[in-house]
């Protein structure tokens, strides 16, 4: 059987990974409960105007049969919640996970661990943008580096803005990562890339599994 990804928020991140990934034959689980809204466009490169209203999983899923033909693409409109998370997310190979909220990505971190399925992560505000992929028992994953879901309200895509050209950068980066992943190539696992747009650099640190991370230490 060929493997599938689950993309967790198909936005200005999910879309250019999805396209990645479908254009490499891999068959795709998109999971987003929102509409299109015009404001989303100029990062969201699989919707045009028409689009407006639509729910994302689904007008991303008609884009993509446009675009690579033959293309497999599972849409679900649904929001991931606790309850839900494990039985959206089995039977997947990897998961990509672009969320522009941080309950989101710490939940799809814990469902990932209880099903010990390989996760990429990735995040932009504004000029920045990050990416992480995560094998399990290779390097650290999502809790191993940013710990706990912080109790303010955090900045995220929403309220800081973000520049189109670097979140389809992260997006291909992630897409990049999951095809590793699926190769069964652990080397960039726990790597915790940083891309700045501004100043055009980019970095990459490896962080070590935490040994008292919930997730993945060692009790
Ligand atoms: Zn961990």
């Amino acid at each position: 059987m060929s493997p599938i990804v689950a993309v967790v928020g198909v936005g200005g991140l999910g879309c250019p990974a999805a396209l990645a990934l479908a254009e490499a034959g891999v068959a795709l689980r998109l999971i987003d409960e929102d509409s299109v809204e015009r404001s989303n466009l100029h990062r969201q490169v699989l919707f045009t105007d028409a689009d407006v209203g639509r729910r994302k999983v689904e007008a991303a899923r008609d884009a993509l049969a446009r675009i690579a033909p033959g293309a497999r693409v599972e849409a679900r409109a649904e929001h991931l919640v606790p309850e839900s998370a494990e039985e959206l997310l089995r039977g997947v190979s990897a998961i990509v996970e672009g969320s522009d909220n941080l309950p989101t990505k710490f939940l799809t971190a814990d469902a990932a661990a209880g099903l010990r399925v390989p996760v990429v992560h990735g995040a932009c505000v504004a000029w920045h943008g990050t990416v992480l992929p995560v094998s399990w028992g290779d390097g650290a994953c999502y809790r191993c580096v940013f710990e706990e879901l912080p109790d303010e309200e955090m900045t995220n895509c929403a309220i800081a803005g973000v520049y189109g050209p670097v979140t389809s950068v992260i997006g291909a980066l992630m897409a990049a990562d999951a095809l590793r992943l699926l190769r069964g190539d652990r080397s960039t696992a726990g790597n915790l890339a940083r891309y700045d747009g501004w100043r055009q650099t980019f970095r990459s640190t490896r962080f070590p599994r935490r040994s008292a991370c919930p997730l993945c230490g060692d009790r």
